[in-house]
């Protein structure tokens, strides 16, 4: 018997340490990056060698790893190719271009060497991923050190990266390095590259670009270039035959993106806490006039976002004309230039705060889209609203529509769904930044305007520069409010359920108006009933749900406001009485319009 008691302590043991790690014990992956690239922009190649010092923080022993070669994606017949040309509506910027592309306009990269501690590995490339078989496992806490030689061809802009972009700037190099995949409480995240969302490990990143003289590099890290009035970093010599060096360093990131151009203009503008803002866009008289005015702009943003989550704890942000739209990425945007300046100002506003809803709070994009999608959403509405003048009252109006319209459509999965296995991209784009913003903006209805501006702050407090998950958002709004939220979690971004509620029956009687309420929608809410009165006067009822085990505090307005016994959910129906010797004029569920009630012609009652 005593050896089936050791037997069992040890299965205790192990199964104690798994709980823990999925439930309570957080770790991360920690993976520093030293590169030296030597660019030929005639050829539209370059050469990479790469440092990656691992450190394994996990309770595992790694014996293989994996890193994604994202510039493999844009060849014939890569599943990003296949998918766009099989998808009902493929991404117009994408359509059938990359089955189209030559051999010298597809991207590669092509590891010629790769040793682990100094031995070699072997490896083998399947599309966009790299599987490499350790010579020797890495054991939990143990560091060991990657060294990669690779060739690269950077592909004919397509899709985010590339060359030659629609508005002619050079190189916009995003996802354009072997990068080590994350692996954390839920395994390896070795996604291949189809469509979009990454997650990777954080680390600090040393890079130096070698490359034609003529060209200026921007994009993420520090540089003598980039940060204003801070002489830690010095201008790199003069590089090798007609190049020139740029050297950048990047402390705690999980991402580096660059771009170069050979007629950029760099203008900076100092905002904040001893923030630079950098903008760097083609000398093109057409755009001159919006890429200045953005400036003064983009440091009001900044401060909303310090302001209304945490502050900006980087010394530099770019803002880089590139790409071919707007797109996030570590201290840094890449967002095409020749845009109305009402656009370009809302998409920097909304890339710029991705810094915190991806850069700082990293959730997993392939599985959580709607958390820096609708998260982003959401902030930046709410910033471009204050700093148009303030006077929009209803900024997630969009988001709501874009909901109501997917919810009927018939075609929503739900937000569970990985980013890249939506029906549609349109019915992917709904589910993420709509209903993702939706989520917050709901929430407001739930628990409070302040106690949903409390959960972002702590939010930030507690999960900056690392990789929290829904249930780590929840559980900070269930500490901040009091209230129990896990089914709110569950129903709206798990399930297809939808919210309905209703006014089913108004009848006088003899102690004043009753009232028959119905739920018609699977999932629960509290409820704000808003009563106005024939002689003008108006009233609040507010039915708490019983499973929040909590109330929404009272907002800050004179209008009374009577709390009534709570609904339970299963109970399709719930009856008040309007004890009042006034006359009913009418009643509406949600006056606010903050609850995405999926039909809102049964919310209101108005007497005939
Ligand atoms: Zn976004």
């Amino acid at each position: 018997m005593i050896r089936a008691i050791f037997t069992m302590a040890v299965a205790a043991f192990f199964f104690g340490n798994v709980t823990g790690q999925n439930n309570t014990s957080y770790w991360q992956q920690h993976v520093d990056y030293t590169m030296d690239i030597d660019v030929d922009v005639d050829k539209n190649q370059y050469e990479g060698e790469q440092t990656i010092v691992y450190t394994n923080n996990s309770p595992d022993a790694l014996d293989r790893v994996f890193y994604h070669l994202y510039f493999n994606a844009f060849q014939p017949g890569s599943e990003m190719d296949v998918r766009s040309l099989t998808i009902e509506d493929p991404d117009k910027r994408v359509g059938d271009r990359i089955s189209k592309l030559s051999p010298d306009e597809i991207g590669y990269i092509k590891p010629t060497k790769l040793t682990q501690d100094g031995k070699k590995l072997d490896f083998e490339v399947v599309g966009t991923v790299l599987e490499v078989q350790l010579n020797k496992p890495i054991l939990p806490g143990e560091k060991t050190t990657f060294k990669m030689k690779w060739d690269a061809q950077i592909p004919l802009q397509i899709r985010r990266s590339g060359r030659d972009n629609a508005e002619g700037v050079k190189l916009s190099m995003s996802q354009w390095y072997p990068k080590m995949a994350e692996y954390d409480f839920q395994g390896w995240h070795a996604d291949p590259y189809i469509g979009r969302e990454f997650h990777s490990p954080w680390g600090d990143f040393d890079v130096t670009i070698h490359i034609d003289k003529d060209y200026t590099v921007a994009g993420t890290g520090y540089s003598a270039e980039n940060v204003m009035g801070d002489n830690n970093y010095t201008k790199v010599k003069k590089g090798k035959k007609g190049k020139r060096t740029w050297h950048f360093t990047a402390p705690n990131v999980h991402d580096f993106t660059w771009a170069a151009d050979n007629e950029y203009i760099h203008d900076q503008y100092q905002a904040a806490n001893g923030v630079t803002l950098n903008f760097y866009y083609k000398d093109n008289p057409d755009i001159k006039e919006n890429w200045k005015n953005l400036q003064p702009k983009t440091a009001e943003m900044l401060e909303y976002f310090n302001e209304n989550i945490g502050p900006y704890p980087f010394k530099q942000y770019s803002v880089i004309q590139g790409g071919d739209g707007g797109m996030e990425y570590a201290m840094c945007t890449l967002i095409t230039g020749e845009r109305k300046f009402g656009s370009l100002m809302g998409v920097t506003a909304h890339e710029l705060a991705h810094t915190w809803f991806q850069f700082l709070m990293a959730t997993n994009e392939g599985k959580h889209e709607w958390m820096d999608e609708g998260f982003t959403t959401y902030i930046s509405n709410l910033a471009m609203a204050k700093i148009n003048g303030g006077e929009n009252l209803t900024p997630q109006a969009g988001a709501y529509a874009g909901y109501n319209y997917l919810a009927n459509s018939g075609k929503e999965q739900p937000q569970t769904t990985h980013a890249d296995r939506y029906a549609s991209n349109r019915v992917y784009g709904i589910a993420a930044y709509s209903k993702g913003a939706v989520f917050l903006s709901q929430l407001e209805y739930v628990i409070g305007k302040e106690n949903v501006a409390k959960s972002l702050k702590r939010y930030y407090d507690e999960w900056s520069f690392k990789h929290p998950t829904p249930n780590d958002f929840i559980r900070v709004a269930e500490k901040v409010s009091g209230a129990e939220l896990d089914w709110y979690l569950t129903d709206w971004t798990q399930t297809t359920n939808q919210i309905d509620y209703a006014i089913k029956k108004i009848e006088t009687i003899k102690d004043g108006t009753l009232v028959v309420l119905e739920r018609i929608g699977l999932i629960g809410m509290p409820i704000d009933l808003d009563v106005t009165y024939t002689d003008g006067s108006k009233e609040q009822f507010y039915i708490p749900l019983q499973m929040m085990r909590s109330e929404k505090p009272k907002a800050d307005t004179n209008i009374t406001r009577t709390q009534l016994k709570d609904w339970a959910w299963a109970y399709p129906t719930y009856e008040l009485v309007i004890p009042s010797t006034n006359k009913v004029q009418s009643i509406v569920i949600d006056a606010s319009m903050l609850m995405a009630d999926t039909d809102r012609e049964n919310n209101v009652w108005e007497l005939e």
